[in-house]
């Protein structure tokens, strides 16, 4: 295998997997964060590297009869301060390398949240908006059954991620449970409420981006109240941030999903919105409102700008463009490093992802707890328990932004690898 120095003086495979621009993205912070709190570079070192990579096929029974084989991944990157934990995603583009750097950034995100979590994900490559029902149970069940040996309520813990949801964990739990032969409810997270869900769970990323951009509009003393917001991606995310900034008085003029963008300049109805989505399956075609590109959006002059749909949206390559004067990222990713450089050095204020859509996972602990427990809290406890956690996470890395005159992003880093330093040095190398 070949291999190559790095500046620090580590050798870095040049495996292709270890190789996939989101991973490298997540390097170069795990780097810069272990730079602002000198951290040691054996830890780094070791925080480079995912432990685990799982790969499996899934033969899957058509409905025409035929087998197809989908590739499968569950990647464990870190289990120092707990479970890994991570969800798991459908979609055409997974691969093994998008989900080792998803996993990292799992890591990093339950480290910042406080969260007694290691890092994980999984995913598999298909675009499940081309499977009937049938066969994304079918496909769903023979990936957790092909999974099932690592993963556990105490071992690793998926839960929902883009095109993935509450079924599609009822279904994980139950292929699981059947057979273990007993229901082990805690072994996912994001589950429908009748089964072990929490309340609360399924519009947590999008309320934690919300509480989470509140605060950031008191720290710079301006109200999120009339302000404008622009927010790419009407999946679960999306639409919940649309809907819970609506509610608040923000002014949401655009959204898009992947047919495109609508636009109001004086504000879209979003819980009208929600609505017409339901009948229509997209966004595109609301009422008072105009057409606009995914790109458009992007580009467009508002106050917030919410990414919440997929990695790398924002790159060197279109950055100059932006103008929106904050970005809080829903989506994992979305903006790349070398664009958060740039957006920074021009005054943008960007809420990184690993604090903004931390909400999700945020949840997904507390549902663990409660079926841990088979205690259940309503739905006031998890949103109060949760603002507690996200403005937590988020002011202590705003502290360190300040501190140290770096950006958000970097300081997240920096609270991340600093905690996760520490409980290595407790814990040591095995063997030693
Ligand atoms: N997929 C979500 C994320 O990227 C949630 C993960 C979880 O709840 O474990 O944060």
């Amino acid at each position: 295998m070949e291999k190559s120095k790095q500046q620090d003086g580590h050798e870095i495979s040049s495996e292709e997997h270890l190789r996939h621009p989101l991973f490298l993205n997540a390097l170069q912070s795990i780097e810069e964060g272990g730079k602002i709190i000198k951290a040691d570079p054996n830890i780094v070192a070791r925080l480079k590297r995912p432990k685990r990579c799982i790969i499996v096929s899934v033969p899957v029974r058509m409905d025409d009869y035929n087998v197809k084989v989908f590739s499968g991944y569950r990647v464990q990157y870190n289990s120092t301060l707990g479970p890994y934990k991570g969800g798991v995603r459908y979609h055409q583009d997974v691969c093994l390398g998008e989900v080792v750097g998803l996993a990292a950034l799992m890591m990093i995100k339950n480290s910042v949240m406080g969260l007694p979590y290691g890092g994980g994900k999984g995913g598999i490559s298909v675009d499940p908006t081309k499977l009937s029902r049938t066969e994304k149970q079918n496909m769903t069940r023979r990936y957790t059954s092909e999974i099932g040996p690592f993963i556990g309520p105490n071992k690793d813990i998926p839960a929902p991620d883009v095109g993935t949801d509450p079924q599609t964990m009822a279904w994980m739990m139950d292929t699981y449970s059947q057979e273990q032969g007993y229901t082990q409810s805690g072994v996912v997270t994001g589950k429908p409420v009748e089964i072990g869900g929490s309340l609360g769970r399924n519009g947590a990323t999008g309320l934690g981006a919300v509480y989470v951009t509140e605060r950031t509009y008191e720290k710079i003393g301006k109200s999120m109240k009339g302000a404008t917001f622009a927010i790419q991606g009407f999946g679960n995310v999306g639409s919940h941030a649309a809907l819970y900034a609506f509610e608040r008085g923000a002014k949401v003029v655009s959204v898009s999903d992947v047919n495109g963008g609508i636009f109001n300049g004086d504000g879209l109805n979003i819980k009208e919105l929600i609505e017409f989505v339901k009948t229509n399956k997209t966004v595109v075609g609301f009422p008072k409102s105009q057409k606009i590109s995914n790109e458009e959006l992007l580009f467009l002059d508002v106050d917030t700008l919410m990414p919440c749909a997929l990695e790398a949206v924002i790159d060197t390559h279109n950055v100059d463009k932006i103008k929106a004067r904050m970005i809080v990222e829903g989506a994992n990713g979305p903006v790349t490093n070398d664009a958060t450089k740039i957006l920074h050095s021009k005054g943008v204020l960007i809420v990184p992802d690993v604090i903004a859509n931390g909400g999700g996972v945020v949840v997904s602990y507390f549902e663990w707890v409660q079926d841990s427990m088979s205690f259940f809290w309503d739905e006031d406890e998890v949103n109060n328990r949760l603002k507690s956690i996200i403005v937590k996470a988020f002011d202590k890395a705003y502290l360190m932004a300040k501190e140290k005159n770096v950006d958000m992003r970097q300081a997240a880093m920096a609270v991340s690898v600093d905690r996760l330093q520490k409980a290595m040095l407790l814990r040591g190398l095995y063997p030693r």
